[in-house]
């Protein structure tokens, strides 16, 4: 059985006194010997006053009551969706329904903590940059990739000016612009501490029912794409300027041929040789191009390759030349090195080596090649005691096109594109090369290999 209701303890109590009251008057009298009028009077006196009494007792308790079990009902609709609410009668019951709730909000502010845990984690692990300002353009956050990209500490306060924390301006203007227009705005930024980046940068309005006014500005770091559009700019550039120069030579030498061929045949023969020798020069550059694009394409065919015999075999091809040119070709090759690579890059990558080698040492001159090898690695070194290489100019030379002395490189045939294929077979081989050279006395090259060939399998 139900225990009876706040209202109806307080009314039964106070009938409970009433009767008592009229048992104690009924008893006064009879000992008195007689029921008197008067005494009839004063118990339906105490009776009416006792009725009074708890009526007026229930309604100041059961108003209070309902008041507070629809403020229980108003939170129960409002904060937990979906709630079944039965309506209680008495003080216990409203006590058992609250209890109820707060178990309920208590779960969903649990699943909505782990829900913005989890939101958190992943704005932390994106490879893009995460802002949030506030209306006034205040940095509330910043996701690790973004303090990365503007050296801002792990820990720092939120509801700075992001103007000043970030240090670029245009990122609190497009805030405001999004904020405005209430429309994604867009935008690219420089920025040159801690180090240099383009980013790209979108800014939108938060649609949230939290204070309003809310940005984010989600950033992608595009200065690789960049670096990359202006290499390949550059690198057309250079190219059709590169075929502009012999083609020209070509036209007028033919041209003065023409013209020459009846009156003057040994200057017509002279044209005829400078002609073949702008031809080669095309060649070679077109050659050296072809090259460039397969080893950059990144396909590699490979397979296990014998070094000693690949370095016999380049080195071979030269020996002509050398000889032609009164320089000493010697090779030092520790037998049986082998690696897994691409068989004919590697040929193209040693046979640059030699060429530049043989081509930029003084006859009498020596260019050595050496090939050692270990369990995980084999070292190639193309030395020579040619003219050597400025400092100033190290960092530069594997650079596409780049040559110290133009008109000297040119003069021996070189096209600026030897040493970046170099760069690029080694290092599609998952290898480095560098450089060692003293002006006027010669130059190491040396290439580091892994024997387990390229990284990734080629595909
Ligand atoms: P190139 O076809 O002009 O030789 P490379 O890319 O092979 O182009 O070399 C770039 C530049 O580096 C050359 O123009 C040359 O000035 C310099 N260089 C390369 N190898 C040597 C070397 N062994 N000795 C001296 N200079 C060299």
């Amino acid at each position: 059985m139900r225990p009876p209701g706040p209202a109806g303890l307080v009314l039964t109590g106070y009938l409970a006194m009433a009767v008592l009251a009229v048992a104690a008057v009924v008893a006064v009298a009879v000992a008195a010997g007689g029921v008197t009028p008067t005494l009839v009077a004063v118990a339906a006196g105490l009776l009416v006053v006792a009725v009074l009494l708890a009526v007026l007792t229930v309604r100041s308790v059961s108003r209070p009551f309902a008041s507070l079990s629809r403020a229980v009902h108003r939170l129960a609709d409002s904060a937990v969706p979906g709630w079944r609410w039965t309506e209680p009668d008495h003080l216990e019951g409203l006590a058992t329904e609250l209890a109820a709730i707060t178990t309920r909000l208590r779960d969903r502010l649990d699943e909505l903590t782990e829900e913005r845990d989890r939101a958190g984690q992943i704005v932390d692990a994106l490879d893009d940059g995460v802002l949030l300002l506030d209306g006034a353009g205040r940095l509330l956050v910043a996701n690790p990739a973004a303090r990365t990209w503007f050296g801002l500490p792990d820990d720092l306060r939120p509801g700075l000016p992001a103007q000043r924390v970030l240090g670029v301006s245009q990122i609190a203007e497009l805030a405001e612009t999004a904020a405005e227009t209430r429309a994604p705005a867009t935008c690219i930024v420089s920025v040159v501490f801690p180090e240099y980046r383009t980013l790209a940068l979108r800014a939108f309005s938060l649609a949230d029912r939290g204070p309003t006014g809310r940005i984010v500005v989600t950033m992608t770091d595009i200065t690789q794409r960049r670096r990359l559009e202006v290499l390949r700019r550059d690198f057309v550039a250079n190219a059709s300027h590169e075929l502009k120069t012999p083609v020209a030579a070509v036209r007028v030498l033919a041209e003065t041929l023409l013209t020459a061929l009846p009156d003057d045949p040994e200057a017509a023969h002279g044209f005829a040789v400078r002609i073949g020798r702008e031809a080669e020069r095309l060649d070679t550059l077109v050659r050296d191009l072809l090259d460039l694009s397969r080893v950059e394409r990144g396909t590699l065919d490979v397979e296990p390759v014998d070094l000693v015999g690949l370095a016999k075999e380049v080195v071979g091809g030269y020996a002509d030349r050398a000889e032609e040119r009164r320089i000493k070709l010697r090779t030092e090759l520790q037998p049986n090195v082998a690696m897994r690579g691409d068989r004919a890059q590697l040929g193209l990558l040693l046979s640059n080596l030699v060429d530049n080698a043989v081509r930029y040492t003084s006859p009498k001159g020596t260019v050595r090649v050496r090939l050692d090898g270990s369990e995980s690695r084999a070292v190639l070194q193309v030395t020579d005691t040619g003219e050597g290489i400025p400092a100033s100019e190290l960092s530069r030379i594997f650079e596409r096109f780049y040559r110290v002395d133009k008109a000297r490189a040119r003069r021996t045939g070189g096209t600026g594109l030897g040493l970046a294929i170099v760069r690029h077979v080694a290092e599609s081989h998952g290898g480095t090369v560098t450089v060692d050279s003293e002006l006027g006395r010669g130059t190491t090259f040396t290439v580091t290999l892994p024997i387990a060939g390229p990284p990734s399998p080629a595909v």
